[in-house]
């Protein structure tokens, strides 16, 4: 039987991976170890949704089937009861809903529509009754409480575990620690250099652990919640080896998870006539159409005239000031340069994630110099070419001139401390050939 949950915690406490930690261990401690046969799930679900709490993750466990069917009953009441006792359900926000598919359930059919389900949660906006119409087609169980939102985010969680046996999604893993009790909401006990330490032994098999270029520990959060910090990477042992480099206060319980993190999946390339949605995100290849412009709060825009969208007259493109360095990166575009943007798309803007510079601009056309005193000439009139007011040289045409580009071709990113948990940072591709990388670090 597959588990997913959501919805459990507020920005005031708890956190759903700490309630499905605590469940796993509990589990296993009940049904013998071999009763969660792989690591559980930590899914991102689209990154845009406004009623996320922070990284807009769910959860999902396997507990072996080939535990009597009684024991099932005995786990369900269980995960029902934990998730009434430790979700913040005093929150306005905090809507906890559960789902259990056991694989009985499971057809060619509902794996199919799961799929489009699971993929669906990370790229677009679903409903409840998304949700409602496919646990009941294929008769799972399930469990809310208040509006019970969170069976979104638990059906594409535990979706995801049964997806990853049909098909190769692109996985990374988090190791988490979490606090003891005692010490939630108090200031967190980590030795920075030992973090810095435990990275410089470990990248590029684990990322996003610091900042470099801003000088910042971004692996733990600052929320009153149970996460003491989250080691990510592509490599198992690389995980445990930082996790042992790491002194901190003590740990309540460490969890590996499989994860979602780190990967692009809500990255959508649209059909050219489709038109972008808010709470989308997109891959657009376009041409920059305006020279890049810093605006109030440290913002960079520029508009992008979309070639792979003949219906888009242009899209804003924005590096938000919490981008720091990739915002230098923007504002060395020009008119002209071929880029292909990564971001999320709201009111006709797209906050960027990463950009590949594709082709920059190296020519340009101005106005002749003059020969003889090196001035710029004028225009001589209409189809009369350009002319020196000062000695009275002429030229026919504009002149090409090579423009010095401060910059080079290929992905660039934004830093650690403004990425997003399903980004794929650059340093994944590394090892991808004909890519030109930039990683952030
Ligand atoms: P944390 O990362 O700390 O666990 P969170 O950012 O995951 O918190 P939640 O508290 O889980 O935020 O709230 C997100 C809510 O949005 C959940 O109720 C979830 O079911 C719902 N949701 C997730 N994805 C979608 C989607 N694609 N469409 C509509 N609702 C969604």
């Amino acid at each position: 039987m597959i588990v997913g949950i959501d919805d459990t915690d507020s920005r005031s406490g708890m956190c759903t991976t700490y309630l499905c930690a605590y469940l796993v261990d509990a589990l296993r401690n009940y049904c013998g170890e071999d009763s969660i046969p792989s690591a559980p799930r930590l899914v991102r679900l689209n990154p845009c949704i406004p009623y996320k709490t922070r990284g807009n993750g769910a959860v999902a466990f396997e507990v072996s089937t080939t535990t009597a069917r009684t024991r099932l009953e005995d786990v369900k009441e269980l995960v029902r009861s934990t998730v009434s006792e430790f979700s913040e359900l005093d929150d306005a926000n905090t809507n906890p809903g559960v789902v259990f598919i056991e694989d009985e359930s499971m057809t060619n059919l509902s794996i199919r529509q799961l799929k489009s389900y699971y993929e669906r949660a990370v790229r677009t906006v679903l409903t409840l009754e998304d949700a409602l119409a496919i646990i009941t087609d294929f008769g799972f169980d399930y469990f809310g409480l208040k509006n019970k939102r969170g069976i979104i985010g638990a059906l594409a969680a535990a979706a995801f575990v049964i997806l990853q046996r049909y098909y190769r999604y692109d996985f990374t893993y988090e190791l988490m620690a979490y606090r003891e009790k005692e010490r939630w909401g108090t200031p967190r006990r980590i030795d920075e250099r030992s973090v810095w330490e435990a990275d410089a032994a470990t990248y590029p098999l684990t990322w996003d652990t610091v900042d470099v270029a801003n000088g910042r520990v971004v692996f733990a959060p600052h929320s009153p919640c149970p996460v003491l910090f989250g080691i990510r990477g592509d490599s198992v042992d690389a995980l445990y080896k930082a996790y042992e480099i790491v002194d901190s206060e003590p740990v309540e319980r460490v969890m590996l998870f499989i994860t979602n993190q780190g990967t692009d999946f809500h990255l959508i390339t649209p059909g050219t006539e489709q038109k972008l949605l808010d709470y989308h995100s997109y891959i657009l290849d376009g041409v920059v159409e305006s020279n890049p412009v810093t605006i109030a709060g440290g913002h960079v825009l520029f508009k992008l005239s979309s070639v792979s969208q003949s219906t888009n007259t242009g899209v804003d493109c924005i590096a938000y000031e919490p981008t720091k360095g990739f915002r230098n990166i923007i504002r060395k575009l020009r008119q002209g340069d071929e880029v292909r943007v990564f971001g999320s798309f709201k009111c006709g803007t797209l906050n960027l994630e990463k950009i590949e510079i594709k082709s920059l601009k190296r020519e340009e056309l101005r106005n002749p110099r003059c020969e003889r005193c090196g001035r710029s000439m004028e225009s001589a009139g209409r189809g009369q070419g350009y002319r020196c007011k000062h000695c009275n040289t002429r030229r026919e045409a504009k002149e090409v001139v090579a423009i010095d580009r401060a910059i080079e071709e290929g992905l660039y990113e934004v830093p650690p401390v403004a990425r997003r948990h399903i980004s794929k940072p650059l340093i994944r591709m590394r090892t991808k050939k004909g890519v030109i990388i930039h990683p952030s670090r």
